[in-house]
């Protein structure tokens, strides 16, 4: 498959054309970068976003795990990634907790 690439100095990014607020990718991040948000201008009242993006930690779940392709990681040799910390860990439990959606 080509090599997707996206934007300099991104560590992960969403195409909010293709992305159907499933929340998947949400639930599946280990350390708070993405939540959903609320807008009536999406088509079902909201979209996933990539809300502190130096919290990632390029474990690839919300990429290999989104139905529709919507959300991309940058590669590890691209891109130096943050570790996981307990208040990412911490972060992330709180999002899930708050039904998936920003802090
Ligand atoms: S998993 Fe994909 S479609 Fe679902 S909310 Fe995340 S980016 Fe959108
Ligand atoms: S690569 Fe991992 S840490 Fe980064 S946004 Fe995706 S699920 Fe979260």
């Amino acid at each position: 498959m080509a090599k997707m690439t996206g934007p300099e100095n991104i560590p992960v990014w969403i195409d909010s054309n293709r992305c159907k607020a499933c929340d998947l990718c949400v639930s599946l991040c280990p350390s708070g970068t993405l939540a959903m948000q609320l807008g009536a201008e999406f088509v079902l009242g909201k979209i996933a976003r990539v809300m502190e993006p130096q919290r990632c930690i390029g474990c690839y779940e919300c990429e290999l795990h989104c139905p529709d392709f919507a959300i991309h990681v940058a590669e590890r040799s691209d891109f130096k990634f943050a570790k996981l910390t307990p208040e990412s860990k911490e972060r992330a439990q709180q999002i899930k907790a708050n039904r998936f959606m920003a802090l």
